[in-house]
């Protein structure tokens, strides 16, 4: 074996002896809450598609047509020749949902946050995130090579103290941007809100500016379902507004929304729009779809499915979960070794709930991610319900000794 094989096996040897170690679980049917999977018929409870969207014949016959009628490649970057004119009605559409001056639309999420951050702050900068955002946000402070600060997870006073901390750097430096606070709206491993109304009062207060990235909210909350932040009323103090259009939307990519200014400097700056070639407009036509099937009264009935469920799920695992609504509903376990055992255990019953391990939380806070769908049916509920009776003792056990925990 040469030395690079051999380097190799070393650390997956290592990762397995974690417990860590994950491969990829092939699907041989479409997104939905019954899938195939080694030639089963699986009861999904872990997709984030949710209010059923990733199949509905609305976002599929407009990704069809789009391909039809743009063909599958989009042929260069945006801006080079391929923005082409589903990624505009796209982004029209997004900031008509969203309210917002304008919008741009990145191939995912992951690197919507990449481009946001990395073109907002720099060297000179500060940014301030919340302990458990997502990886995405994290891999974006630190490439933006901007100071670094971490608050506790929803803690105020941690966030008052490093804003006070910036604002004495900020004058000592003679440095005129803001420092950028960014958190999510709802956490995407407890399903946990963050407290934006105190955030934005905060931000405001020391002068920062505010990224907030809705995820796990877009399509589920407020009154005209834009997320959490339309339903507390703050949405027109957050600078940069980002999610993604393949969760509940069903379809695939992140957008930034916010003012035309913003949407400018990003067209000029963001490198993950400027050195990529556009998404093809089968995903981009879809998301549309998807915003479209949001908005209408299609959308609010799917919402209030998807709540009607939730409130099954809790009220059968009778589990005293996050804060605030969620359609996530963490299972916690804590042992990586027990969390595959018990999902091993859902697995061979044609359930699939995954163990979600470190580094997706934090070390010795494994736990079955639990997500429900509007298009779950109650037995499939009760079913699941069922299944998990064995282990709800230990699961409360679990909540009990735990605070939320999410990545390190
Ligand atoms: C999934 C997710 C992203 C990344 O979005 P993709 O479109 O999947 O790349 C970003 N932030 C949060 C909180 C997420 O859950």
């Amino acid at each position: 074996m040469n030395e690079f094989e051999q380097h190799l096996g070393e650390q997956l040897a290592e990762i397995r002896e974690s417990n860590l170690y994950r491969q990829l679980r092939r699907v041989d049917s479409a997104q939905s809450t019954r899938i195939q999977i080694v030639g089963r018929e699986i009861l999904n409870f872990s997709s984030n598609d949710y209010l059923g969207l990733a199949n509905h014949p609305a976002l599929k016959a407009a990704a069809i047509q789009a391909v039809e009628r743009y063909g599958a490649g989009a042929g260069a970057s945006r801006l080079i020749c391929g923005s082409l004119e589903p990624h505009h009605e796209l982004e029209e559409a997004l900031a008509g949902f969203k309210k917002t001056e304008a919008a741009l639309t990145f191939a995912t999420g992951y690197v919507a946050a990449m481009g946001a951050i990395c073109s907002l702050v720099g060297k000179e900068d500060i940014i301030v995130i919340d302990k458990l955002v997502h990886a995405s946000i994290v891999d974006a402070a630190k490439l933006s090579g901007a100071k670094l600060r971490v608050f506790a997870h929803n803690d105020l006073d941690d966030l008052e103290k490093i804003l006070k901390w910036a604002e004495l750097n900020s004058r000592t430096t003679n440095h005129a941007s803001r420092p950028l606070v960014v958190t999510e709206s709802v956490f995407s491993m407890d399903g946990d809100h963050a407290p934006l109304r105190d955030i934005v009062e905060m931000k405001e207060k020391y002068g920062a500016w505010l990224m907030v990235d809705e995820a796990h909210a877009t399509g589920l909350y407020g009154a005209n379902r834009r997320g959490l932040a339309e339903e507390v009323g703050i949405s027109e103090q957050i600078e940069v507004q980002m999610g993604t259009l393949g969760k509940a939307l069903g379809a695939a990519g992140g957008y930034i929304c916010g003012s035309r200014k913003l949407i400018d400097y990003l067209v000029n700056r963001a490198r993950s729009l400027i050195f990529s070639t556009a998404p093809v407009a089968a995903a981009v036509a879809a998301a549309t779809a998807g915003i479209e099937l949001v908005r209408s009264p299609e959308g609010e009935s799917r919402r209030n499915t998807l709540w009607q469920n939730v409130s099954k799920m809790k009220s059968k695992l009778d589990l005293k979960t996050s804060a605030g609504p969620s359609a996530i509903i963490p299972l916690l376990i804590g042992d990586e070794a027990k969390a595959m055992e018990v999902a091993a255990t859902l697995f061979e019953k044609d359930i699939l709930i995954p163990a979600v391990r470190y580094p997706s939380v934090a070390r010795g806070k494994a736990r079955l991610r639990l997500t429900v769908s509007a298009a779950h049916t109650v037995d499939e509920i009760e079913q699941l319900a069922a299944a998990l009776h064995p282990w709800l003792a230990e699961f409360r056990n679990a909540i009990s000794q735990n605070e939320p925990a999410g990545q390190t």
